[in-house]
């Protein structure tokens, strides 16, 4: 097996790593494979569903045209700097430019045990890793920017974790896998020499409209890309889980679905990991946390730029103080489409938070709230809606949004599209994720490959598949941890 490989971070920066081939497993099979997502890669399906394939896929072969390497990157970990991490369980395989003419990293996670495991078995869990193939798709189908699984393979081997379990290899698709943590790593241990080629690799993938050499401009643009991201989070109900700088992106994708995952009942305060013991990414903290790594990539970047070290550091203050504005209006255009307010009108920011706050004190389902509101005004049940206590606040509220969609001159049916089309009526529930996984487990896929098409057609409400919108019963949320 051939793929069309052109690996330019072996090439320019393979210093910055350890060529190393993926360990292969027992017994591998395929769990999932995205035939469309190959094709755009220029690979073909049918020859990845094959055994050579599989093999690929599995980490048994390496394709001609791959050139494996674990990545060397450092990284805050809940705040605290761990100056060597590194692809512990993970392999690039290599770089294709994809039907679109992008280019692509394509890895392996949980590919085997590499110089940067420490202790670590370098295996991935099935569980987590069809959890990563759900939510990811999901993500990419809202139109998130985010890492795709292109594969999962069973290893018909176990991985033993606070119990044996089934192992698995994701092979994930990124525009890199250049983080933070990448820079910080250089930034501490390397040369300036080596800092700037890094950079100027980051420049010219990500952010090709930064002038080269110009590190504040392109502070500015990772600022921007990450501002961006959250909002996206935050208007999705999404709780990453863990923003540590080693999985913050200098492409601005999301990266690393381990614990994450979605607020049901309204809490701003909400989390699900359990290693994330003080809530530090909780869904409200998830700005303030961007902002906080994005300062560690500012520490990077003062070194390359031309001034007087007090200049500088103000320089990189601004660039960070631009963050909030652009995040809050982000999240401000996010929330008004969902409420299908197109115009910018004084007051908006105060009607979305208003809604909020009844959403919280009514514990009432982020989600199915949203998809109410369209129902509103099409006159149709509003299950969600109808859960509501304090009445006479939520139509006061109503009456003014009411009056606001007329401002827009809309007719009420084409504002409700607008709203369907950006509000899910599904999204990866965390009792559905958890029901699908472990049948999965169980050796039976079928739920796990109908929750995956369901999610992969979000705003489309499906005759029959009724239970895939409905929240998780109140008892399953409280207890709920991802890990
Ligand atoms: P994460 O929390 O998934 O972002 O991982 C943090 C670091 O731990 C990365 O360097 C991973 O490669 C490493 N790591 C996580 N799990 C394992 C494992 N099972 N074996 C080796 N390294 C691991
Ligand atoms: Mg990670
Ligand atoms: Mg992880």
């Amino acid at each position: 097996m051939r793929w069309p490989c052109d690996n330019t971070f072996v090439r320019d920066l393979g210093w910055l790593g350890v060529r190393a081939d993926p360990v292969p497993v027992r017994a591998p099979e395929l769990l999932a494979l995205d035939d469309g997502l190959a094709v755009e890669l220029g690979l073909d399906p049918a020859a990845l569903r094959s055994p050579e394939g599989v093999a690929v896929l599995a980490g048994n072969a390496v394709a001609e045209g791959c050139e494996p390497i674990a990545q060397a990157y450092a990284g805050h970990q809940f705040g605290h700097l761990s100056p060597m991490l590194g692809d512990g369980r993970a392999h690039l395989l290599g770089e294709v430019v994809d039907t679109h003419g992008r280019r692509r990293d394509i890895a392996l996670k949980g590919s085997g045990r590499t110089p940067f495991s420490r202790g670590g078995d370098g295996r991935a869990v099935m569980g987590p890793v069809l959890r990563e193939v759900l939510v990811s798709e999901f993500m990419h189908a809202v139109g998130v920017p985010t890492t795709r699984a292109l594969a999962a393979v069973a290893t018909g081997e176990t991985v033993v974790r606070e119990r044996p379990l089934p192992g698995a290899v994701l092979t994930r698709v990124a525009a890199s896998h250049l983080r933070i943590g990448t820079l910080v790593l250089v930034a501490t241990q390397g040369s300036l020499e080596q800092l700037a080629a890094v950079v100027e690799h980051a420049r010219a993938r990500h952010h090709p409209d930064v002038p080269p050499q110009d590190p504040m401009a392109l502070l500015s643009a990772v600022v921007e890309r990450q501002a961006e991201l959250v909002a996206h989070w935050m208007a999705l109900g999404f709780i990453h889980g863990v923003m540590n700088t080693d999985n913050m992106t200098l492409s601005g994708e999301t990266i690393d679905y381990g614990p994450c995952a979605f607020l049901d009942a309204y809490d701003p305060e909400t989390f699900f990991s359990s290693v994330d013991t003080g809530g530090r990414y909780r869904y409200s903290a998830q700005p303030t946390m961007a902002l906080w790594g994005l300062a560690r990539l500012a520490e990077c970047l003062i070194p390359l730029a031309d001034g007087e070290a007090d200049d500088l550091v103000t320089q990189a203050q601004e660039r960070l103080e631009d963050f909030t504005p652009a995040y809050e209006q982000h999240v401000l255009d996010n929330f008004r489409i969902k409420l299908g307010l197109v115009r910018d009108v004084a007051g908006d920011n105060a009607l979305v938070e208003d809604l909020l706050q009844i959403a919280a004190d009514e514990s009432l389902d982020f989600t199915g709230l949203f998809r109410d509101l369209a129902r509103v005004l099409r006159d149709e049940p509003t299950p969600t809606l109808d859960r509501v206590r304090d009445v006479a606040r939520w139509q006061a509220w109503r009456d003014r949004w009411l009056t606001r969609l007329h401002g827009e001159g809309k007719a009420p049916a084409a504002s409700a599209q607008i709203m369907d089309e950006t509000n899910p009526v599904h999204i990866p529930r965390n009792h559905l994720v958890e029901e699908a996984l472990a049948a999965a487990h169980a050796g039976n896929l079928a739920p796990f490959e109908q929750l995956l098409e369901v999610l992969r057609s979000p705003f489309v409400e499906q005759p029959g598949l009724e239970r895939y919108a409905e929240p998780a019963d109140p008892d399953f949320t409280r207890g709920y941890i991802t890990y």
